[in-house]
Parts: structure tokens; sequence; C-alpha cells
């Protein structure tokens, strides 16, 4: 299936099945803004859990905090976002859309891409287990002719960004002879910056009213608090910061589903370490973030580091954890060693010291900062590309049939398991609630006795349930039940008091976690 296609599939999918919806569909929608459902709820509330625990519980040294939305204009002075939290768009003059600039060239890169690694896959097939990849890649004249084109491509964009030279990104655009997806055509405006931040009035009257921005970012919050923290929780350099929380970015193109929106959620952790210091701690924490997202199994190959082109004002090392999405590598976690810059800036911006006391060295110094930084809708979107599957199920009479099930680990699965009587009669509801009754001060656990058991089955694979309970005729004279395995589809009978050992080994964290301390 075309990958176009797929992603389409997984959109109606999450509306479908409760995941996501267009936020004010009846109203048509408002842009890039969405909600999310029954299931969407409990599968990003775990997303956040597996991240919130995988910090704040596994380290010692990292703590919490839930700092406000609104926060006082300075902060956003102090932080370069008012002068420098700008997007290069570029607008077609046919279609009358608008684009990032710096996105229409790195799509362009990863076509070039795109061809290399297709001539290499051909070249695979062909010559088979003999195929030596790096030889074929380092003398095939075609993958020759891509690998200039896109290091010229690759060497332009990036001293165009650093030089912040819109007249020369525009050029690049001209000169790869990128065109309009919509209209085709090659009629492009001048390149203009543009400020993401969403700004309101805080204020009852006019004369009053302060100018305030909707936070683009939940970092500011730790570095205004990190000295209360730091004070009142005792807390001894290196230590980090762990925040979950809401982010306003006015993105100039919200594509992609809930990729890029405008109102999102972060899960930022700020890292306090010595001077000097940082680099080291930027690889232990490049390490770190990568095994969490390996620990869900999704394949390894399916992820990897993007060092970034050009270096944020704040920054002096940063990458991207990169996901093989439907449509291409893109990112889903930046990490970055942002120096001392911000604490400065709001020491000189406040006039308060932000500075940190070492008792061993009896030093005062600002300390630097490592970043890790993700979205949690992004890794929602990662999760469920990853786990959307359509499976072709060859039956024991020979026929087929065929399911979507969302293999979804099993740890951030919304619903554990679903509890079905056979029939609605004999008393097999009432069996059935009162195994329900004892698995749900564990579980999330859903009941449902509609439809035939094939039936009910495929609804919950499609929700992505890795456990169904079949509760009949036999249970109310043996106790016994049926267990219903989500990806293997096998299914044992068991005495019901044995589910909640075998569910419980499935759906908890702790194998999770277990990988990652490793
Ligand atoms: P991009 O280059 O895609 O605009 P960014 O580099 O500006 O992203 P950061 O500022 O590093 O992103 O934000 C950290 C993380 O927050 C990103 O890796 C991503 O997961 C998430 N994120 C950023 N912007 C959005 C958005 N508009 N919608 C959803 N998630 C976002």
């Amino acid at each position: 299936m075309a990958q176009e296609d797929l992603f389409k599939k997984l959109v109606a999918h999450c509306k479908e099945y409760g995941y996501v919806f267009q936020s004010s569909e009846i109203y048509d929608g408002l842009a890039a803004v969405y909600d999310y459902g029954q299931y969407g709820v409990e599968l990003k509330n775990n997303i956040k859990k597996y991240w919130w625990d995988s910090l704040v519980r596994l380290h010692e040294n990292v703590v919490g905090l839930d700092s406000a939305i609104f926060m006082h204009p300075t902060i956003w002075k102090a932080s370069g976002h008012v002068d420098a939290f700008n997007d290069p768009l570029i607008d077609n003059k046919d279609s009358k859309k608008r684009y990032r600039a710096d996105v229409l060239i790195e799509d362009q890169m990863a076509k070039y891409e795109a061809k290399i690694k297709k001539e290499v896959e051909k070249a695979k097939k062909r010559f088979g287990d003999s195929f030596d990849e790096a030889q074929f890649v380092s003398t095939n004249p075609r993958v020759l002719a891509n690998q200039e084109k896109l290091d010229k491509l690759h060497g332009r964009f990036v001293k165009a960004l650093n030089d912040s030279d819109l007249v020369e990104l525009r050029q690049i655009i001209v000169d790869e002879e990128i065109v309009c997806p919509i209209s085709g055509s090659k009629n492009w405006t001048d390149v203009r910056q543009f400020n993401l931040m969403f700004s309101t009035e805080m204020g009852s009257t006019s004369e009053s009213a302060n100018k305030i921005y909707l936070r683009p970012e939940t970092a500011q919050g730790i570095f205004v608090n990190y000295l209360n923290v730091q004070k009142s929780g005792r807390m001894k350099i290196p230590f980090g910061i762990a925040q979950i929380g809401k982010a306003f970015r006015n993105e100039i193109v919200a594509r992609q589903f809930i990729f890029r929106m405008r109102e999102f959620e972060q899960m930022e952790m700020q890292f306090f370490v010595p001077p000097g210091s940082e680099l080291e701690w930027f690889e232990t924490w490049k390490e770190t973030r990568m095994k969490w997202h390996r620990a869900l199994g999704f394949g390894d190959e399916k992820y990897r580091f993007h060092d970034h082109d050009k270096l944020a004002h704040y920054a002096n090392a940063a990458t991207d954890i990169e996901f093989e999405f439907p449509f291409g590598f893109k990112e889903v976690e930046g990490i970055h060693s942002r120096t001392d810059f911000d604490l400065e800036s709001h020491q000189e911006y406040s006039g308060k010291k932000l500075q940190y006391f070492d008792p061993e060295t009896n030093k005062n110094y600002v300390p630097f900062v490592v970043e890790t930084s993700i979205g949690v809708d992004r890794m929602f979107l990662q999760i469920i590309s990853a786990a959307y599957s359509e499976e072709t199920i060859t039956k024991e009479d020979g026929s087929t049939d065929s399911r979507v099930v969302l293999k979804l680990p099993p740890a951030l699965a919304p619903v554990k398991l679903a509890v079905f009587p056979l029939t609605k009669k004999d008393g097999l509801p009432e069996k059935a609630r009162t195994i329900m009754h004892e698995l749900k001060f564990e579980f999330n656990c859903q009941y449902e006795e509609k439809d035939s058991i094939g039936k009910r089955y495929r609804r919950q694979d499609a929700i992505g349930t890795p456990f169904c309970i079949t509760i009949d005729h036999q249970t109310l004279e043996d106790d016994t039940v049926t267990i219903r395995h989500r990806d293997s589809m096998k299914q044992d009978r068991i005495h019901w008091t044995k589910l909640q050992e075998i569910i419980q080994e499935k759906v908890s964290m702790r194998k999770l976690f277990e990988t990652i301390a490793e």
C-alpha cells in the first residue's frame, strides 16, 4: 500500500475508533487543532506516564514541576523568543498557499536521499547475498550523482540558515526548481520571517492591559523556577527538572494531522550541569532517550539521530531523534545543549542572581543545561502509525478474512482487556461482571456483550486491546475462561484467578523501565 494511502487510513481509523477528532468539527473545524477521544486520552496519559516515571522515578536526581502557561512577558524577551522565534515563510502566488522555506528545501533533500535508497534497494535485490553496499554507494554513477547534488544543496542550505540569508533561501528554491505541490508552479514570493508566538492581553481595562504570550515551549517555566526547586529540594548539581504541559505555536504550515499543531503538549526535561561537562551529558542523554524510544519494540532501524543543520542561538550542540513515519524520517524529539544562555539571560533581565553554590568547591556558578524535549502528540502519532497493521487471516477451514489491528505496546494500550459473556443469558453476563469487578482495580477493562464473539474481537483489535476474555457455559461449571492474545490471536483456557498475573506481566511498564535502565 502506498504510504500516503496508509496515512489517510490511519487518520480515518483514529476518528472512527475514538482516538483523535478534529477540533470544533461541527463548525467545520479549526486548522491544526485536535481533540483526543475516549481511547486517545488514555493512550496519551500512558505515554505521559511512561515518560514521567522513566525520568522522575528512575532518576534520583530528576524531579517534576508544573508551571503556569502564562508568564511574565519579559521572560520571552530574555529567552530570545520575541526577537528570534521565527520561521522563514514563502507563498506560492498561484495557489496562494504558504510554506516554510526550510521545509521545502528539506523535502527536496529527502527526495535525493530517497533516490539513493531506491538504487541501493534495487541493487540489493539484483545481487542478493553477494551485495556489498559500501562499495556500491561509493562507485555507482547514479548514486554518486545524486549524492553530489545532495551534498551541494545541503552545504548551501546550512550556509543560508546560518547567515539568516532569506534571499539565498529563495534562490535555492528557484535553482532546485521546487514546485508548489498544489498548483505545480514555481511562482514564488520572497521569503519573509514570521514570529510563531500567540499573544493575548491580561488586565481588565485596555489602558492597563499587558501583552502576554501563550508559551511556545515549557522550558522557560523550568528555568525561572530552577533556584526555587534547587533550594527547596536541596538538589545538588547535576540534577534535572521535568515538566509536561501545553505549548502554543502559530505554525505557518500545519499539515500532517497531529504532527504539527498550533496547540500541543510537550514533555521537557532540563538537566543542570557544571560548565564544561555539558557535552558529556549531552551524549549521555542522547543514549538514554534513544533507549526509551527503542524499548517500545517497533524496531531499532526505525530511529536515527539527525544533528541540527543550524544551531539555535542558545545551543552548542543539538540533535533530533527521528522516526520513520509513513511520510519519511521526521523529528520526534530534540536533545539540545543549551549552554548557560537562558539562565544568564534571565539573570540579566530580572536582575536576580541565578547562581548555584557548589558546596564541594565553595564556588558559585551559573549551570549549563542539557535539554530533552519531546511532543506528546508527535509521540502519539509515532506510536499509532507504527502500531497500525492490516492483516489477512487464514481460517481453519482455509477461507481468508482480514483485520485491522493496532499493535500497541501493551503497557501503553488504552484498554488492557475486554470481557465478553458468550451470550446475554444463562447467568453469563453476571459471571462476566463478577470477574471484571475483580480486575478493574488493576486494569482498564471493557465489558461487551453485543454482536458475535468474532465481531467483538475485531473491534478490540482495532482499538489495540491486548487481551480478550470470554466467559461461557463451562465457566459456570469450573471457573475457567478463554484468554485470547491480540497479536497471535492464540486462545488459552485458564482458571480465571490466573488472569491477573498473566495480564500484569504483559501490561506492566516494568519491563520497559528495566530495558532503559540496563
Ligand atoms: P520543527 O522543526 O518540527 O518545527 P522544532 O525543532 O521547532 O520542531 P522543538 O522546539 O525542538 O521543535 O520542540 C521539541 C518537540 O516538540 C519536537 O521534537 C516535537 O516533538 C514537538 N513539537 C514542536 N512543535 C510542534 C507542533 N507544532 N506540533 C506538535 N508537536 C510539536
